[in-house]
């Protein structure tokens, strides 16, 4: 039987280690600051924004949402995010996606001041990450990570195999773990014989977006398994991998809810404090 890894305890764990540093800060005078920009009514935007929302008022992070109606024309928009750039209250910025169809959102987090980018969606961030330089890293890659540390889990030399190529997830999440040593395998939609390919990972990261796609006769016996995956399926929540089958076979996995989704929040806190400071040291000239 796998061990269960507990993403909700350990999300708790950042989250008190960030709370500890926003204290710091504002012994300091620094008022750590996220402002979240929800555009439309998408339920489920809405109910991440709230879970966000919270989370960073728990750390002391002062959170404020802008919101615009779904019919928002871009140039409203963007000329709201350089108002935030320029904004010293303001360290960190979030764009909820997806965005209307009507704006592009390559535009929008090309607008977005990659130093309060505290999703590490824009290209200077992006390419940083590419290169190992020290950028913002998008939060459920880097909360992922983070459990790995967290459960000691040796990443170098390992064969670590991401299912998803996206650039919130899939991409970065492979940066990370080649950064880490890893031997490192993508897969998606086009790839051939994946079941033969995920046998072999000693480390299997899931970010597909279909509800119980990778089960137990595809993971090699003792593997790592964390199921990025948010499905909704009548009205419950389920991950890419079918837990029943694959549980008994791995060595380790995340259930969903309660694993990797609690470190995506923790991460974006992470971000936020460090941005803000970044910015101090800017301001101080203190390392
Ligand atoms: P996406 O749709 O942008 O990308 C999905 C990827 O899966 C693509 O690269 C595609 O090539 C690949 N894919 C699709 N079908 C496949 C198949 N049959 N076999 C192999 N690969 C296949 O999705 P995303 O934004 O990367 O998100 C992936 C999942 O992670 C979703 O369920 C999403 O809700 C979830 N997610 C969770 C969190 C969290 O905090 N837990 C954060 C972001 C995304």
């Amino acid at each position: 039987m796998g061990h269960l890894i507990d993403g909700k305890k350990w999300a708790a764990v950042s989250r008190a280690t960030t709370a500890e540093e926003v204290q710091r800060l504002h012994a300091e005078g620094v008022r750590p600051m996220l402002v979240v920009v929800l555009v439309g009514e998408d339920p489920a935007s809405q109910v991440y924004v709230r879970g966000k929302e919270k989370a960073a008022v728990a750390a002391g992070i002062v959170s404020r949402v802008v919101r615009f109606p779904a019919s928002v024309d871009a140039s409203t928009l963007l000329a709201h995010i350089e108002h935030l750039n320029r904004d010293d209250d303001v360290h960190g910025i979030l764009v909820q996606l997806p965005l209307p169809a009507h704006i592009d959102e390559q535009t929008v987090i090309a607008t977005m001041a990659p130093d309060k980018d505290v999703d590490g969606f824009h290209m200077e961030n992006v390419g940083k990450l590419s290169i190992g330089a020290s950028g913002f890293v998008p939060c459920t890659p880097l909360g992922v990570m983070q459990l790995l540390k967290y459960e000691n889990i040796e990443v170098a030399g390992k064969h670590a195999l991401v299912i998803g190529r996206s650039n919130i997830v899939g991409k970065p999440m492979a940066q990370l773990l080649l950064q880490a040593n890893a031997t490192v395998t993508v897969c998606h939609s086009r790839t051939q014989r994946l079941s033969e390919l995920t046998r072999q990972a000693d480390i299997l990261v899931v970010a597909i977006g279909r509800s119980n796609l990778v089960t137990g006769d595809m993971v090699k016996p003792g593997a790592i398994v964390i199921d990025v995956g948010m499905n909704r399926v009548d009205g419950k929540l389920t991950g890419d991998v079918d837990f029943a089958s694959v549980e008994p076979v791995a060595g380790a996995i995340t259930p969903v809810p309660k694993g990797v989704g609690p470190m995506t929040i923790a991460m974006l806190l992470h971000n936020t404090v460090r941005a803000a400071k970044m910015r101090q040291k800017l301001i101080t000239g203190v390392q």
